[in-house]
């Protein structure tokens, strides 16, 4: 049997790969030695630098002190130097624009000289200030084509990193975006400006709460979960949908799917773990602390996990694990798909963002230690993200929204599109005994597992539950609800306006209850009346339950809360007046910063489906309509064969039937998706509505016409590779 050729070469190839796998040497360095190669980080700078030049440079990046242009030259020279002893060539201001990628242009470090020759450059402006041009990212009207300046911004904290290739490498400096006109054109800026205002507010908490001994600054922790799939090289290019789109937009279910769940922490694939060692070795040299790698629930699907860091360098590092991943996996013969969902039917993949505050004097504000019920730090911060997520579930709801996601959220699969929060029974009895003013009760601290030589674990406080997008997983949240393929920076960047707007109510609400004069007994009272206050107001966001559940659907309909299924009405949910005030407010984004992203984020939503709507219609028209055509005549000319071989073929004809059926509806099915296509729109909000409402229905109606001839056409004439060899051949 000769298969359609790009899937039987496919298959021929993975046979292939095992036996010429590229190998590296794994032994040549530990693990310790490795960690950090490739990063200009505080050891480099305190050996490189001279002591005054170190300690000011330690004093901007911890304290936010300003940078003078002589240090800058220090740095830089210091930083050429080890980028030179490294085979750099060039450098580049890395930043993160709009797109929701990263974006960098490469410059040289050499300098002609009047005799002909070169000398190596690079100066502290060149470090602090990079002028890339605005006009061809999108500002979401900031910036018109013919007013095109843009700055770059060094942004000290983020280490300078090299970046390897066979050929050469490049030294690249994280840095700040923005217009001529000083409004942020990045994920970057408001990130660090939400930490302000988040450290800020937890500050004045702090103190007031008599806490604040020593703290000079509120960090957000964040430690993100990639989920991702890997599938044969092969398979991804004789599929237009994965090149075009990073998902799969036609596919019959395969026989097998995850129902064994034999997949989840199953063994790695030889060839899978080759790719995921590489990529952590390389993680490691760029001081990535990844520490976690495993299977996940669908067949294919894979996750690496770091150790949580400060939020901006969290979110660079995001970046940097998302682009290390796709490029490895290249090498070793494979695609790697940060889709929210490659395959339809098959379990979607997220990027579940830990999420939690902490102080520079390195104590973590969600640690409920031994008594909760008695931690009132721990008490009052938990309520002000309580508070928050109630609040503003529509905005945290919006941070989250794009095409990929909505076929997760509210989609056949968990977490639904309802915002709440998971606790725990502990910790939800804990702040019901303060509202009520009973004692809680007190629970075992360890489990015992009936075994004598197993040891006794320390129990959490409360179980775990997979079902709820916003889970207090011991010591943090656990948003679990963002996308694979997003940036983390706009979902925490909302997470800490949120949170620290909440902490300033609270802060208003302690200084006053509190005054001049603080006791124990009255800050102890204040804490009370607060926790009592956000239970009772916001206590509907909390649930412990199933949030797969249908009668999740209708509690939470009952308690008032939000259930938004669709990234349209998520973007334009949460473009309010309250939402531009509350960025305002905090100094996160202005009223122009606010409303170019809410723009941008509509806009890619459109252009990003109206792609997937013409790759449907331009693989069904001459990728899928063909094959069916050509079986069509195979079983014609069957029919007419046996017939004049004097037999009946009644079954052969019911088959053709069901074919021209088929074929018929599959073009319908094209014309109305074209139809909807052409139609014009006058605003983003009335184009993406259309998109919501007439061309995802007319997409998916396409699709099924389409799934059902992958399950009649003959297996030998079917042109797309499979679910099942994209899933289970590796
Ligand atoms: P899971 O079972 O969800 O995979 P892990 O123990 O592997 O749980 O932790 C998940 C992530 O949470 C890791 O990236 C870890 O670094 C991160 N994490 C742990 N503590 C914090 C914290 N205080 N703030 C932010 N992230 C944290
Ligand atoms: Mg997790």
């Amino acid at each position: 049997m000769s298969l359609g050729t790009a899937r039987h070469d496919a298959m021929l190839s993975v046979i292939r790969w095992r036996s010429e796998s590229p190998a590296i040497n794994y032994l040549e360095k530990s693990a310790e030695q490795l960690f950090g190669e490739n990063v200009f980080n505080e050891e480099k700078l305190r050996k490189r630098l001279p002591k005054d030049v170190f300690r000011r440079l330690q004093r901007t990046i911890k304290v936010g002190e300003p940078l003078s242009p002589e240090i800058a030259d220090v740095v830089a020279s210091a930083m050429k130097e080890w980028a030179l002893e490294r085979g750099a060539t060039h450098y580049t201001h890395w930043f993160h624009p709009l797109t929701g990628l990263t974006a960098e242009k490469h410059d040289s470090f050499i300098s002609p000289t009047s005799d002909g020759k070169a000398i190596t450059e690079f100066s502290g402006s060149a470090l602090i200030q990079g002028e890339p041009d605005a006009s061809s990212f999108p500002s979401g009207g900031i910036r018109a084509t013919f007013e095109a300046r843009g700055y770059t911004a060094w942004d000290c904290t983020s280490p300078a990193f090299i970046r390897e290739n066979p050929n050469g490498t490049v030294l690249c400096i994280p840095t700040a975006f923005a217009s001529w006109t000083g409004e942020a054109l990045d994920k970057k800026t408001p990130l660090l400006r939400s930490e302000d205002a988040l450290s800020l507010q937890a500050l004045r908490v702090l103190n007031l709460l008599g806490d604040g001994a020593g703290a000079s600054r509120v960090f957000t922790t964040v430690g993100a979960e990639q989920e991702y799939f890997l599938i044969d090289s092969h398979f991804y290019f004789a599929r237009p949908d994965l090149v075009t789109c990073g998902r799969t937009l036609v596919g019959a279910r395969p026989p097998k799917g995850q129902q064994l769940e034999d997949h989840y922490f199953g063994a790695i694939p030889q060839r899978v773990l080759a790719c995921m060692l590489e990529v952590e070795r390389d993680l490691y040299r760029l001081g990535v602390p990844v520490k976690t790698r495993h299977n996940e629930v669908a067949p294919g699907q894979y996750e690496i996990a770091p150790i949580f860091e400060r939020a901006n360098l969290a979110a660079d590092h995001q970046m940097i694990t998302m682009s290390t991943l796709d490029r490895v996996a290249r090498k070793y013969g494979m695609h790697c798909l940060l889709h929210e969902k490659p395959f339809a039917g098959v379990n979607g993949s997220g990027k579940h963002t830990n999420w939690s505050m902490s102080t520079d004097t390195g104590s973590n504000l969600l640690e409920p230690g031994d008594t909760p019920h008695d931690n009132m730090v721990f008490l009052v911060f938990l309520c002000a993200v309580i508070a928050a997520v109630d609040e503003h579930a529509l905005l945290i709801r919006s941070s989250i929204a794009s095409p990929g996601n909505d076929h997760r959220l509210g989609a056949n699969e968990a977490p639904p599109a309802i915002l709440s929060i998971f606790l725990g029974d502990q910790l939800t009895e804990a702040l019901e005994s303060i509202v009520s003013g009973k004692s809680a009760s007190k629970r075992s601290g360890t489990l015992k597992l009936g075994v004598t030589t197993l040891p006794s674990l320390p129990r959490h406080f409360g179980d775990r539950n997979r079902t709820s997008p916003f889970a207090f997983t011991g010591n943090k949240f656990e948003f679990r609800a963002v996308g694979a393929s997003a940036s983390i920076a706009w979902p925490v960047t909302v997470l800490n306006t949120v949170v620290a707007d909440s902490l300033a109510r609270i802060a208003d609400e302690l200084n006053e209850a509190i005054g001049k004069e603080p006791t124990p007994a009255k800050v102890r009272d204040a804490v009370a009346r607060v926790v009592k206050r956000i239970y009772t107001e916001h206590g509907r966001v909390i649930f412990n339950g199933d949030n797969y559940a249908k009668s999740w659907q209708d509690e939470a309909a009952r308690r008032g809360l939000p259930n938004i299924r669709n990234s349209v009405d998520a973007i334009v949910g949460a473009n309010t007046k309250d939402d531009l005030a509350l960025f305002d407010r905090h100094g996160v984004l202005n009223r122009r910063e606010y409303e170019s992203r809410y723009h941008i984020r509509l806009e890619r939503y459109n252009t990003t489906l109206m792609i997937e709507a013409a790759t449907l219609v331009s693989m069904a028209r001459t990728v899928i309509l063909p094959a069916a055509l050509r079986y069509q005549h195979e079983v014609a000319e069957a029919i007419a064969a046996t017939e004049a071989a004097g037999r009946q073929c009644e079954h052969e004809t019911q088959l053709l039937d069901e074919i021209v059926a088929l074929v018929s509806e599959l073009r319908e099915g094209i014309s109305n998706l074209e139809k909807c296509l052409a139609h014009e729109h006058k605003s983003v909000e009335s184009h993406g509505a259309a998109i919501r409402d007439e061309v995802v229905p007319t997409m998916a109606t396409l699709r099924a016409s389409c799934d059902r001839l992958e399950m009649i056409v003959a297996d030998d004439l079917w042109p797309l590779p499979t679910y099942r060899e994209m899933l289970f051949i590796k």
